[in-house]
């Protein structure tokens, strides 16, 4: 998912409609915009994009100085719009919205919990766990109440609450997920990724760092205080690798550079002799162009794609999925014919894109067809905030990088070592990132009774 905040701007709300448009590519299925008017916070969120969500009349009505806005994928939760975010609430602390990006590990079980003692969800995501906590907690302060709140959740939370006088931006204390902060004029502004302030010629300041929670009041006060325990960093090394913008920068890194740095890492450690390198687009674009750069091997945009077409992992239903890649992807025909072929992408996780890719590029004549991904080998779910299907879908959980070649139908097959993944970070250290889906370590176990299904 995607988050935003802004506080104070006279135009808080479209600048929030702007920062969401920024972020669309880290969740199509819904948007929401919380704002305040005459004092009261008011929400709109749909399903679909934030083109399709909001209108002018909407936005122009949302007056108040300060908004949070959020887009949606689904990890935990169904795709209906009660569970579109920002969540707002009344309590006896008052208005409270929040807008989470991440996944708590431990929501089923506190849910159960709560409603043991009378909770009503409304929802069934994890996000409204954090704020029923807030809504029980007999601490005076709000503050106070969204810290002990969020002491009780495991996981990832990068979230921003609203209320009537304050924004409160806060990272969990591993810090799986990107926060951002930065300035546009009086305000602060919020947003998971860079891109979103480039787009409103906001300054970029810096990031929250892990288990942080800033708070920006009426008066237009900055606090900045630490009152989590402090967990070894885990910041998402899949955001660089895939979901992150290629534009921004995030966890001390530049993520093209890396994307990039990748590629070459990659053609370093399994180079192959072929007559050019063909990005699988879009995510596979900035780890070819490092790869034919290192490898000295011609670049070509061998498959085009139809722009039109949403992020077809992303589709919740299988059969979408399947029907996506054909909609999304054709190759370029003379250029194959005859030709041995690189193909890079960023990741391979199901086998199922791969196969019919693979399968569309010997249709168009290629004679060899090399398959590099800029990844590991992705054999373990994610808990904390990404898609990846259930680890009997992921391929490489139960076949040998052989048997996945033959899968997929490519003459040879190749991943990135963890090593290389790791080598390639030019400012991070390696330590402070979760790798889990590729190496199964877990910063924080997952509970036998969970939130998410497996
Ligand atoms: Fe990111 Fe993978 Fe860790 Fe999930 S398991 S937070 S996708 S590195
Ligand atoms: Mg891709």
């Amino acid at each position: 998912c995607g988050v935003f905040g802004i506080k104070p701007h006279p135009e808080a709300a479209n600048m929030t409609y702007l920062g969401l448009y920024a972020l669309q590519h880290r969740g199509q299925e819904a948007a929401g915009i919380v704002s305040s008017k005459e004092n009261k916070l008011a929400c709109v969120k749909a399903r679909g994009l934030v083109s399709d969500v909001f209108t002018r009349e909407q936005l122009d009505r949302m007056v108040g100085d300060a908004a949070i806005g959020h887009v949606r994928y689904s990890t935990a939760g169904s795709n209906s719009v009660e569970n579109a975010q920002p969540i707002l609430i009344n309590c006896q602390h008052g208005q409270i919205a929040v807008a989470h990006n991440g996944n708590l590990v431990n929501a089923m079980q506190k849910r159960r919990e709560l409603e043991k003692i009378g909770s009503i969800f409304n929802t069934d995501s994890d996000s409204e766990v954090i704020l029923h906590l807030i809504a029980k907690s007999r601490k005076s302060n709000l503050e106070e109440a969204i810290v002990e709140a969020l002491s009780q959740v495991e996981g990832a939370f990068s979230c921003v609450f609203q209320t009537a006088d304050k924004l409160i931006a806060v990272r969990d204390p591993h810090g799986f997920r990107p926060l951002m902060m930065g300035t546009l004029d009086e305000a602060t502004v919020f947003a998971s990724e860079t891109c979103a302030f480039d787009l409103l010629d906001a300054t970029f300041v810096r990031e929250l760092e892990p288990g942080e929670m800033f708070v920006v009041n009426n008066l237009g006060m900055r606090t900045s205080s630490k009152p989590f325990e402090a967990r070894p960093m885990r910041q998402c090394i899949f955001e660089h690798i895939y979901f992150a913008r290629p534009d921004g920068f995030m966890f001390g890194e530049y993520t093209q550079q890396y994307r990039e740095d990748l590629g070459v890492m990659l053609a370093r450690e399994s180079g192959v002799d072929a007559d050019f390198v063909v990005p699988v687009p879009d995510s596979g674009v900035s780890a070819a162009v490092g790869y034919a750069r290192e490898s000295e091997i011609p670049f070509a945009f061998g498959l085009i794609r139809n722009h039109y077409v949403g992020r077809t992992f992303i589709e919740p239903k299988q059969s979408i999925r399947h029907f996506g890649v054909k909609i999304k992807l054709n190759p370029v025909r003379h250029l194959f014919e005859g030709k041995r072929v690189i193909l890079v992408d960023d990741s391979l996780v199901r086998g199922t894109t791969s196969r019919k890719i693979v399968k569309m590029v010997r249709h168009a004549g290629a004679k060899e067809v090399h398959m590099r991904i800029s990844a590991p080998p992705t054999t373990h779910p994610c808990y904390y905030g990404i898609d990846t299907p259930t680890r009997r879908e992921l391929i490489a959980s139960s076949h040998s990088t052989d048997e996945i070649r033959r899968y997929i139908g490519a003459d040879t097959l190749e991943y990135i070592s963890i090593d290389g993944m790791l080598q390639s970070l030019r400012n991070s250290d390696p330590e402070h990132y979760c790798k889990a889906c590729f190496t199964g370590d877990y910063v924080i176990p997952f509970p036998a009774e969970g939130g998410i299904e497996v």
